[in-house]
């Protein structure tokens, strides 16, 4: 297999899908619906920044219609719950994203909680999560979504394999490994994290890795099978000068020492960060469908 062949290109399988809900946008706006998404931005963290602006991009390339709300860092808890219980009624709003992390002193879980739940694109809101794991129709969150929909895609089955998941967290770890257990997905999955001991031990047992742990080189390529599928979920800027933006993205995956084991593996830039984008459009579509105003 030559090296292209190996990547598993995230974003050529998520232009593939923004087609697909290109389509459905257009087949929506012909019956009078035009989908809508509330981005909400508080502060300027320049990564939250740069994944707020790449979604509003998106949106309008697919004929979705963003509302950006950008508010200044010191907004008050307060004023951010009165615009989500705004956004929840408008109906021109179909979905609704609030960028995370929040500036301190603000209180994501009641700001996730207030989300309606029918407008919660991030698939964050507590009765999304319960529905997931519960294998009840959701909202899925759109990382882990993402990754499966990339699989899919690029035919590398999971049913059946040993999928290996580093990282638990809300958003990304913990999510994957509910939805692969999902019936009808069928992974069976080990997930690890900062207390596991000895996780090369288990790393070298997927068949599938995925690393979600946001530090770089966090699995090297002694702790990966030989013929796995390595899906690195890590984007981290490390300082580089011969930049002219001063860094470049890294993964978690020590990507030179861990391709020549891998059968498939996914590039940071390139990879997952655009599946994300690419399931949120595809919720703001599934939203709009439902709630079809
Ligand atoms: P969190 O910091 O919320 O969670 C990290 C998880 O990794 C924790 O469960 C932690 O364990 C575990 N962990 C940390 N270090 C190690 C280690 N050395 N060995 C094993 N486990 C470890 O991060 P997120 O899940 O939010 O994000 C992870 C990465 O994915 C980040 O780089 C982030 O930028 C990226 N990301 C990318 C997205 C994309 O679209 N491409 C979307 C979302 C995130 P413990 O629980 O014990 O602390």
């Amino acid at each position: 297999m030559s090296f292209d062949e190996r990547l598993l290109d995230g974003k050529a399988i998520a232009a593939a899908v923004r087609s697909d809900v290109a389509a459905e946008v257009a087949s929506l706006r012909a019956r009078g619906v035009a989908p809508g998404l509330a981005v909400v931005l508080v502060g300027d963290n320049p990564a939250s920044v740069s994944y707020v602006t790449a979604k509003e991009r998106a949106c309008a390339e697919v004929g979705i219609d963003s509302f950006p709300h950008h508010l200044p860092a010191d907004t008050s808890q307060e004023a951010l719950l009165s615009l989500v219980g705004r956004l929840n009624a408008d109906p021109a709003v179909h979905g609704i994203l609030v960028q995370l992390p929040l500036p301190c002193g603000l209180d994501e879980d009641a700001v996730i909680l207030t989300i309606d739940p029918a407008k919660d694109v991030d698939g964050f809101h507590p009765t999304n999560v319960g529905r997931l794991v519960l294998g009840q129709p959701a909202y899925l969150p759109c990382t882990p979504h993402g990754i499966l929909e990339m699989l899919e895609r690029a035919s590398v089955p999971v049913a059946g394999r040993h999928v290996v998941v580093v990282g638990r967290s809300n958003i990304v770890g913990k999510p994957l490994a509910n939805l692969l257990l999902r019936r009808g997905i069928d992974a069976t999955v080990t997930v690890c994290h900062s207390r596991t001991p000895d996780i090369a031990s288990l790393t070298r047992q997927a068949d599938i890795l995925v690393v979600a742990t946001g530090h770089p080189g966090t699995v090297n390529g002694d702790m990966v099978r030989e013929g796995a599928v390595v899906v690195d979920v890590g984007v981290n800027r490390v300082p580089d000068a011969s930049r002219q933006r001063g860094y470049r993205l890294v993964g978690d995956v020590d990507f030179a020492s861990v391709l020549p084991k891998a059968f498939r593996i996914t590039p940071v830039p390139g990879g997952v960060g655009p599946m994300t984008i690419a399931m949120l459009l595809s919720n703001t579509v599934q939203a709009a469908r439902h709630l079809g105003t």
